[in-house]
């Protein structure tokens, strides 16, 4: 068992409106000559602002779009890329598995990382870990990183463009964070990278809960009309950072976990993980018996994030039993991170949860 407690975080995290067309000034501290892996989608930005703002700080770059799954053999075809060129400095530019490659791409060629997430909805952008997939898009291992990334960098009137559907999913991966960090921290658990969860990773997950409840509003106001204001750019401070480095630090619990057993559901496939996380979230607030003021409170976050409530809401179709209690069995698991509720869970337990958050949801609904 571990015994040592921990924070990590990226070296900087910055964020602001039009970063992108400044970018070579943050790349510049780190390396002369970039490999930009990008998501096609962002192709324009890339070639319009991001290489000219690059070269005005006379960094030299090399191109190349992202395939679309972080799979080993894209990571290992980007770092062959990377050494061809003699890059030595990788920037991200995307989504969350465009990050993770970047930063796999990073950690084996032993070169410093700038991530440049375009959408709000994951905490891969500031996390020491990457997702990797097989070639069929299947789950196939966590790839742990000795260090979280150089620089992220957060543009938020990049991110106040992306659909909101990415913006709320963030939301809800976020609003997890404190409720797992405080089981976590009870259970004295184990966190993301291992180790025992610190008082400044219970911390970061609060503040995450505070901005998010005093802001989701006015931040709703400001991606449905793609502006960007102070109450945006907090939440992004929330789901972007505060989310990543809290869970890392403070661990997660059954949120997470529920979501994990989820993946066996097939019409849940379309949900984003922030949407799953969600109603995980709520099974963990029935297992906990929590407030109902909290409860309360939660749900009216989940209302104003526009996110799905109710299982229905998520795109199951008919709820079949058996299947529901292979997903209670997985969340479960030996090693997955219901472990660090306080107290002993049962897959009946959570089986029982799971179909009395649901009854919750549709009656708030
Ligand atoms: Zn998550």
């Amino acid at each position: 068992m571990p015994t040592a407690r921990t924070v990590t975080s990226p070296k900087k995290f910055i964020i602001g409106n039009g970063l992108f067309n400044n970018l070579g000034q943050y790349i510049q501290d780190f390396g002369s000559k970039a490999l930009i892996i990008y998501d096609a989608f962002f192709e324009e930005k890339v070639k319009t602002e991001v290489i000219p703002a690059l070269q005005q700080a006379k960094i030299d770059s090399v191109l190349e779009v992202f395939s679309g799954e972080c799979t080993e053999k894209e990571i290992h075809r980007l770092k062959d890329l990377a050494s061809t060129h003699h890059v030595n400095v990788i920037v991200g530019i995307g989504g969350g598995k465009t990050l993770d490659t970047a930063k796999s791409t990073a950690f084996y060629k032993k070169e410093p990382v700038i991530i440049c997430p375009t959408i709000a909805s994951t905490d891969a952008p500031c996390t020491a870990l990457s997702v990797i997939y097989n070639e069929q898009g299947e789950f196939e291992r966590y790839l742990f990183l000795p260090q979280n990334p150089d620089a992220v960098i957060v543009d938020s009137h990049v991110i106040a463009q992306a659909p909101i559907r990415f913006f709320s999913a963030g939301i809800g991966d976020a609003l997890a964070t404190y409720f797992e960090a405080r089981a976590c921290y009870n259970a004295d658990g184990i966190n993301l990278v291992l180790q025992k969860p610190s008082r400044t990773g219970l911390g970061l997950a609060h503040m995450c809960y505070t901005l998010l409840k005093d802001n989701v509003a006015q931040a709703m106001d400001a991606v449905e009309n793609k502006v960007v204001t102070p109450a945006l750019e907090t939440i992004l401070e929330a789901t972007i950072y505060l989310s990543g480095v809290g869970a890392e630090a403070g661990g997660l619990a059954a949120a997470h976990a529920v979501n994990n057993g989820m993946s066996v559901i097939t019409d849940l496939h379309k949900a984003q993980h922030g949407e799953k996380v969600t109603f995980g979230l709520l099974t963990q607030l029935v297992l906990e018996n929590a407030p109902q003021q909290e409860i309360e409170d939660v749900i009216h976050i989940i209302k104003t994030a526009k996110l799905p409530l109710t299982l229905e809401d998520l795109g199951l179709q008919t709820f079949e039993a058996q299947k529901w209690r292979k997903v209670a069995e997985i969340a479960c698991a030996e090693g997955d991170t219901m472990g660090n509720m306080p107290r002993k869970v049962s897959v009946d337990d959570v089986y029982n949860a799971i179909v009395a958050a649901n009854a919750l949801a549709h009656r708030y609904k």
